[in-house]
């Protein structure tokens, strides 16, 4: 179900997608296929170019939201054990750092704008090194990590004309309908960046999930919701996925997974399954 609340954001009932699912040999098969076109990918693209005296961006289309839903019990369980061992820090019980609305991030007729550059975030001439710092960053603000009772955070990755990659600081807020309490969290993706230096590229977005085992959501992937080439997601785990829609071409979206300090192609979202979002295999596989 599509719907448009009050202030324009189109939200999609997140509960009811199915998922697919393939005999193990065919995920093989589905790398190998996809294998050229991740060679032959660009890395990093991008559609949204400042000019050279702009400031701030502030796109004319309508802003999505970034959706989760918490995972199952089990799993969630089996993960916070992970979590626990792995050492965390801005765990439950732990005050997180609370970002200022006004000052920070902040709403300006009906869209979300981001403070840029974010400075616990060291800028590299690699987007890669920006990534990595992201999830641990993003689990330190307040109730990045408690579950039901958390926040999800939204904001963007973006080139300066040195080279440089910065990331903006992120905005907790999200759809009324997920402020309370609940398995289901927003946050409103920013489309206005607040940098005071000139030439800025938006390269990406990025979100977290305040769950273990929560990544990209069929919802997070769906067309209606790409703005960017390259779309960013952590959950509380710190596992990191990268998605690059390729909007518009005829050819699959690819979802990757950070292992080290590579990308690992991990599914794909068919043409065909695009305007939904469907990857396949389903994220919860692990291959
Ligand atoms: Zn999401």
């Amino acid at each position: 179900m599509v719907a448009t609340n009050a202030s324009g954001d189109t939200t999609i009932d997140v509960a009811t997608l199915p998922d697919p699912s393939l005999a193990p040999g065919q995920h093989r098969r589905i790398r190998d296929a996809v294998a050229g076109q991740v060679r032959d990918s660009p890395r990093h693209r991008t559609r949204t170019t400042l000019g050279p005296d702009a400031r701030v961006l502030d796109e004319a289309r309508p802003e999505p939201a970034v959706e989760a839903r918490a995972p199952g019990k089990d799993r969630v369980r089996h993960l916070l054990t992970f979590a626990l061992a792995a050492g965390c820090s801005g765990c439950a019980g732990v005050p997180g750092v609370k970002l200022q609305s006004g000052v920070d991030f902040g709403e300006e007729r009906g869209r979300i704008w981001v403070r840029a550059s974010w400075e616990v975030i060291k800028p590299s001439t690699d987007i890669d090194d920006v990534v990595d710092q992201l999830c641990p960053a993003v689990g330190r603000l307040d109730r990045a990590r408690a579950g039901d009772d958390g926040l999800e955070y939204c904001g963007l990755l973006y080139s300066l004309p040195d080279g440089t990659y910065h990331a903006s600081v992120p905005s907790s807020l999200g759809l009324r309908a997920h402020s309370d309490r609940g398995r289901h969290k927003s946050c409103r993706l920013p489309t206005s960046l607040r940098e005071a230096r000139a030439g800025v590229t938006i390269k990406a977005d990025y979100h977290s999930h305040p769950w273990p085992d929560a990544p990209f959501t069929d919802r997070d992937l769906s067309s209606d919701r790409q703005r960017w080439s390259i779309r960013i997601q952590f959950d509380t785990t710190c596992r990191i996925f990268k998605y690059e829609p390729h909007s518009g071409e005829p050819r699959p979206g690819e979802v990757f997974l950070r292992v080290g300090k590579s990308w690992r192609l991990h599914s794909i979202v068919r043409v065909e399954d695009k305007p939904l979002g469907i990857p396949t295999p389903s994220l919860q596989e692990v291959l």
